[in-house]
């Protein structure tokens, strides 16, 4: 067997614990599916379709959708060289053996037939992810569906540090009612009831997602400035941004404190957000320098490798360490394996993980088989230079593939999981 050969085993055989995904619930597909519907429900597809112009947004996830061959094929033109269209492409080919090399119509009446009958098979979308994509754990990261008979769930409690605005605060506020929220304390008390009961119901992580409203850099505000920003942010209707902020940062403090106490890594989106208003600049990981190193008993995971600020994720990991980087939601080829070439020489191989950031079974399947090459064309290339050897090779895609996430992230896979279904509202 050659090294390429060798390594290509090792790693296609390994099962992949996902670390981030947010799968749609099956039921809610349509029926019969077919490739319109599919394409119309791929979150990672909608964002070409915003930033091509094809489809307009008033807001990230309300776009229209495609009514026909002729709209979906229209604005496909300009979207068809993009690495994600091209690896899921390539993933839906191999999943239901297409043989055109691009979509036309008739391709496109094909696929539609063999999905509706794969489909018919209840238990299709868990077997593409579980026997097909060999992903053998998944963290999802969805208040909507958590099916634990092969999913983990992710907490979030992004709606207590954005509480200074009255859309979140009005989550919060429906949850524990009005008169526990009258003090900083009180919201306080509610954050930890609500962690507790995430971490009882096992969730592996606490996601944070506050780059999508604004800038990850939470200072250390006191305990009397969060008091006033607290009876700042109540007493008025309107959105107050400096109160915002300086409670924000404060909430944002405990719950770095309570993933210490409870030894849960905090994942963190970095890098740009889909949000209308963001601001690239907001996601930078560089903002969370302080806040890692104020809690050094907490494990912080940078996701999607920063964005446009992958060097900067490396040189925190390199620097502090309790940072952890993950490669979830890069949607690329030769960009993927540039950033995860430079960081295997520079990072601690025991502190990355990767992830599909998919929300359906045929991107999980798709994004899984992409990182699985890239690995196998970057060891190879590294064995070949001789920078490691063949068994150390191997030791680093196991790692990356599933090690790290079990280890970080306390998967225990021997451990039998119940198949009830929980529409959980906490985690
Ligand atoms: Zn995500």
């Amino acid at each position: 067997m050659s090294i390429r050969e060798e390594i290509c085993k090792f790693v296609f055989d390994l099962p992949i614990v996902d670390t981030h995904a947010h799968l749609r619930d099956p039921a809610t597909l349509p029926q019969p599916m077919s490739a319109l519907a599919l394409f119309n429900a791929s979150g990672n597809m909608r964002q070409l379709w915003a930033s091509s112009g094809a489809l307009s947004r008033q807001d990230y996830r309300q776009l229209e959708e495609f009514r026909n061959w002729d709209e979906f094929s229209a604005a496909l033109s300009s979207v068809k060289a993009t690495a994600f269209y091209r690896i899921f492409l390539n993933g839906i080919k191999e999943i239901y053996d297409l043989s055109s090399d691009e979509l036309d119509r008739s391709t496109f009446e094909e696929l539609s037939e063999k999905l509706s009958r794969a489909y018919e098979e209840p238990d299709w979308y868990v077997k593409v992810i579980r026997d097909r994509a060999g992903i053998c754990a998944t963290c999802q990261d969805s208040r909507r569906y958590v099916d634990r008979s092969f999913l983990t769930p992710v907490a979030r409690f992004d709606q207590y540090v954005w509480f200074g605005r009255p859309e979140w605060r009005a989550k919060v506020v429906e949850k524990h009612g009005y008169e526990k929220l009258t003090s900083l304390d009180g919201l306080l008390e509610c954050l930890e009831q609500d962690f507790d009961q995430a971490i009882r119901a096992g969730a592996a992580a606490v996601k944070n997602n506050s780059t999508w409203c604004r800038r990850i850099d939470f200072s250390d505000s006191s305990r009397s400035d969060a008091v006033s920003a607290f009876a700042d942010s109540i007493s008025s209707k309107e959105y107050d941004p400096r109160a915002t902020k300086c409670l924000g940062d404060y909430v944002m403090n405990r719950i770095c404190e309570l993933c210490a106490h409870y030894d849960v890594p905090l994942q963190l989106h970095t890098g740009p957000a889909g949000g209308l208003d963001h601001m690239v600049d907001w996601g930078n990981p560089c903002h969370l320098n302080e806040l890692m190193i104020r809690h050094p008993k907490t494990k912080f995971v940078l996701f999607h490798a920063g964005g446009p600020f992958a060097n900067e994720c490396r040189d925190l990991a390199v620097q502090i360490p309790n940072c952890y980087l993950d490669l979830c939601g890069v949607m690329a080829v030769r960009g993927l394996k540039a950033i995860l070439d430079d960081w295997i020489e520079r990072v601690p191989h025991t502190k990355l993980m990767w992830g599909t950031d998919a929300n359906l079974a045929e991107d999980a399947f798709a994004l899984a088989a992409n990182f699985r090459t890239v690995l196998v064309d970057l060891l190879e290339e590294r064995v070949n230079s001789r920078y490691f050897s063949l068994e150390t090779a191997l030791e680093v895609s196991q790692a990356l593939l599933s090690g790290n996430a079990k280890r970080i992230l306390k998967i225990d896979l021997k451990e039998p999981q119940s198949s009830n279904r929980e529409g959980d509202k906490d985690a």
